[in-house]
């Protein structure tokens, strides 16, 4: 019988969809040591971002076949070394897109509006209205760096809040850019100068790590407001940190954070930074897709 070891939480479709294939084993949570482990004897690994699919990890696995990430970015997988034992991974590309655009924009308006300092404020009984003075989206300038699923899905949206865009990313062509009504920038460097909002969807890679960093922070606007929902490794933190205590440019909204979960991370003690912990597909919707577009996946490879 196939093995199928699922180390993240995984939609319950999602596992009825694996178990016709196979026998099942939900173990979340584990350490490191319980991975490689039960990983020995497993023909299909099923994860989300919490498990890090290391080389150490797949060299352990004797058979196996598939790795299963239920999302979309692969950077806690070490593709090479699972490419190297003939191990497919399959992941689910599309799955989050609209979720993750739609928490780019609630986070943009509640960095914008101060929505969770004042939230916050009012549950102490304060009623304080001019503290939380915000700004507002229409009319300014997004940048967007990355236009590919989720990038052109928040290009949408902002146009509705009225809001001029220009993009970074080498990759797509023009006419895409223009279809989307998005002004594309050659430089990074051009686009952290001239947005007042700047959101970040791209993959991080040795290219893209610290994409945002000190020189790119330094040519920011004193009111612009970052907001990442791909990555922390893109930013660098510590700049940005320092950026935010002196008040160099306005605030930062962040999913996502170098090290997760954060530890003793001092951008969480600035009171102009807000966040969620990588909630960028935690909707029920897109957790239902990434597990099921997953599951079939692995029920194709296994019937080869
Ligand atoms: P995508 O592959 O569709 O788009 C990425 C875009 O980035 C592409 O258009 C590509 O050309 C561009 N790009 C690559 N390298 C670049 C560079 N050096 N400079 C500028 N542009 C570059 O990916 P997507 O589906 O839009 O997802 C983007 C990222 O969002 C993922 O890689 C993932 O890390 C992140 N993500 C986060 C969450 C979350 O929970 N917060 C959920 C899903 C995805």
């Amino acid at each position: 019988m196939v093995k199928i070891l699922v180390t993240d939480p995984l939609h319950e479709d999602a596992i009825k969809i694996l178990e016709e294939v196979g026998d099942v084993e939900v173990a979340t949570g584990l350490t490191k040591e319980e991975l490689l482990e039960k990983v020995k004897d497993a023909d299909v690994l099923v994860v989300r971002s919490g498990t890090k699919v290391t080389r150490d990890v797949i060299e352990k696995a004797e058979k196996l076949k598939v790795i299963g990430r239920a999302g979309v970015g692969v950077d806690n997988i070490d593709v090479e070394a699972a490419t190297e034992k003939g191990i497919i991974v399959v992941n689910a590309p599309d799955a989050s897109s609209i979720s993750v655009a739609e928490l780019t924009m609630g986070l943009m308006l509640a960095a914008a509006r101060n929505i969770p300092q004042a939230t916050a404020s009012l549950k102490r009984g304060e009623w304080d209205r001019k503290r939380f003075k915000g700004i507002e989206l229409y009319g300014k300038t997004l940048g967007v760096i990355g236009l590919g699923r989720i990038g052109q899905q928040v290009v949408k949206r902002a146009k509705a809040f009225g809001m001029n865009i220009i993009g970074y990313d080498p990759y797509i062509p023009k006419e895409v850019a223009e279809s989307l009504g998005v002004e594309l920038v050659d430089d990074i460097n051009e686009l952290c100068k001239r947005a007042d909002f700047i959101t970040l969807h791209v993959p991080l890679t040795p290219k893209t790590r610290h994409i945002i960093g000190r020189e790119q922070i330094a040519l920011m606007k004193k009111n612009a407001i970052i907001v990442n929902c791909a990555r922390g490794g893109l930013i660098d933190e510590k700049a940005l940190y320092e950026a935010l205590k002196e008040k160099k440019i306005r605030a930062a909204a962040l999913d996502v954070f170098e090290e997760e979960p954060p530890k003793d991370n001092p951008l969480l003690t600035l009171d102009n930074v807000i966040g969620t912990p990588h909630q960028g597909a935690s909707t029920e919707e897109a957790q239902k897709a990434a597990g099921t577009i997953v599951a079939e996946q692995i029920k194709k490879v296994l019937k080869g």
